[in-house]
């Protein structure tokens, strides 16, 4: 069995040998993209390369880069546990191609490197292209062989992407592995798409074009290539699972989860060691770049992930600080890769335990007051948004925790009310101030407030211009 590291080493070696240099990971929090979260693909740290801003050394890279999808215009927080392909942090590995080699080498090396060097059998193998592309079809008859009924054609903007409003962009190719018909889900472009059993490996995207105002589309001189492979998912289909959380890495840290809290991790919780698995990893890895809990920005988000994963261990039957046990498993598994997770370890363990510590009794409190509160609502009801309110002002539940806690059993939160119970109390707040006479301690205040007002709503948008494959 190929197990996560020597796929990811076989992978850049693949295109090492190929004349591409193997690039680091970037860190997770991007350098010079203050518009950007969390580096959430591949070809962030190569932005500027790709718009000829910058200049490197070499036109071909290969890599494999942390990702984080938890905020921002990719948002897989909400998939993680209810997915067998969803995770907030993932490894995203690739190949770039910076206006040297274009569409049909990128498709015999996808091809060559899945069905030669990694033998997957080609009759698993499904591609999507975009309707308009005319090329890219032509390729995959001639390299992969493939018959029209397994080439499908996209119209939507799934299958065009775009940097930003404008700059590069161009049509892209993905590649889907069928589980097989005991798993629910249609092949992509049908009604059932969302289903699990045609999985998404792999995207390859042609820049083509350089996009200015609208209606004005020019082709690039130098087109490039950038794609993105799940290292988890492709890890699945090669170890013989249906379920990224049933290959090697994650089931490590989900059984150090059902040894710790003592459940069966295939049992009734299986679901919450899942989240727990994968929201150790975020948050391991986020805090090994330098974003610590905070109610701002980057550090909400990551207490948000920390604060879900802590309700499921109290789920659990957890009734101590948890999280900090979990992560040596962690670093025995991704320490060798990733050597950050390692020389962070202490700092992680220390942060996590503070944070579970001070979380705990609120937790309690809170989870108390959900329960009589969703108890009065009838079935599939609607959890005032001053209840909600309440929750996150006194006990430090964010929104989507709660919306997680009742999503179980079918209800949820009314968000306007929610905002409104927000707004209202900013309100209080100022007008409880005017007349103190403290003008400058005032002023200051507010601005804080405002600040830590407006970056806690930061973290619900989903809407941010970032680019992104
Ligand atoms: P999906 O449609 O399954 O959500 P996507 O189209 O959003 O995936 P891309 O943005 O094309 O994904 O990213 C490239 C590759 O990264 C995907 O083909 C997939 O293998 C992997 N990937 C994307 N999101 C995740 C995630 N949340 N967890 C694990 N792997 C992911
Ligand atoms: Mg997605
Ligand atoms: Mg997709
Ligand atoms: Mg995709």
């Amino acid at each position: 069995m190929s197990s996560s590291n020597d796929i990811r080493a076989t992978f850049l070696d693949y295109f090492r040998r190929n004349g591409h240099e193997v690039v680091e990971s970037s860190p997770l929090v991007p350098r010079n993209d203050p518009t950007l979260m969390f580096a959430n693909s591949g070809m962030v740290q190569f932005k500027n390369v790709f718009t000829g801003q910058e200049k490197r050394s070499y036109q071909r890279a290969t890599t494999a880069q942390k990702c984080v999808r938890a905020g921002g215009k990719h948002n897989d927080l909400d998939n993680v546990g209810y997915t067998a392909r969803h995770h907030t942090f993932f490894e995203m590995l690739g190949n770039f191609s910076f206006g040297d080699y274009f569409k049909e080498q990128a498709i015999e090396h996808a091809w060559t490197l899945l069905t030669r060097d990694f033998g997957l059998p080609k009759d698993k193998l499904l591609v999507t292209v975009y309707s308009e592309d005319e090329e890219a079809p032509v390729y995959w008859k001639k390299v992969a062989g493939l018959p029209d009924s397994r080439i499908i054609r996209i119209p939507t903007s799934d299958n065009f992407w775009r940097m930003g409003d404008t700059g590069p962009c161009g049509p892209c190719s993905e590649i889907f592995f069928d589980h097989g018909d005991k798993i629910p889900g249609g092949p992509p472009g049908s009604p059932d798409e969302d289903g699990d059993r045609f999985i998404e490996i792999w995207n390859l995207v042609f820049m083509q074009y350089e996009e200015g105002p609208p209606g004005t589309r020019v082709p690039l001189p130098r087109p490039s290539i950038d794609t993105g492979m799940g290292l988890e998912r492709f890890a699945a289909i090669l170890q013989g699972k249906h379920d990224n959380y049933d290959t090697d890495t994650l089931r490590a840290l989900i059984l150090a989860s059902a040894e710790a809290t003592g459940q069966e991790p295939d049992g009734q919780w299986k679901t919450s060691h899942r989240v727990v698995a994968d929201h150790l990893r975020a948050g391991t890895f986020l805090m090994a770049d330098g974003v610590l809990p905070s109610n701002e920005g980057r550090g909400y988000v990551l207490r948000r992930i920390l604060r879900r994963a802590m309700r499921h261990a109290h789920m659990m039957g957890a009734r101590e600080p948890l999280l900090h046990r979990l992560v040596p498993a962690l670093t025995r598994q991704m320490g060798a890769a990733y050597p950050e997770i390692l020389r962070a370890e202490s700092l992680v363990v220390e942060t996590l335990r503070l944070e579970e510590t001070r979380f705990r009794s609120l937790l309690e409190r809170g989870l108390g007051l959900l329960a009589e509160e969703s108890g009065k609502l009838g079935d599939k009801g609607t959890l005032p948004g001053e209840v909600a309110f309440k929750l996150y002002d006194t006990y430090g539940f964010p929104l989507d925790l709660t919306q997680d806690a009742l999503r179980g059993e079918g209800k949820s939160v009314d968000t306007e009310g929610f905002a409104a119970a927000m707004a209202e109390q900013k309100q209080r707040a100022r007008a409880a101030w005017a007349g103190s006479g403290e003008a400058a301690t005032e002023t200051q205040w507010f601005d804080l407030k405002e600040k830590l007002g407006a970056s806690e709503f930061l973290g619900y948008s989903t809407e941010s211009a970032e680019g992104s494959i």
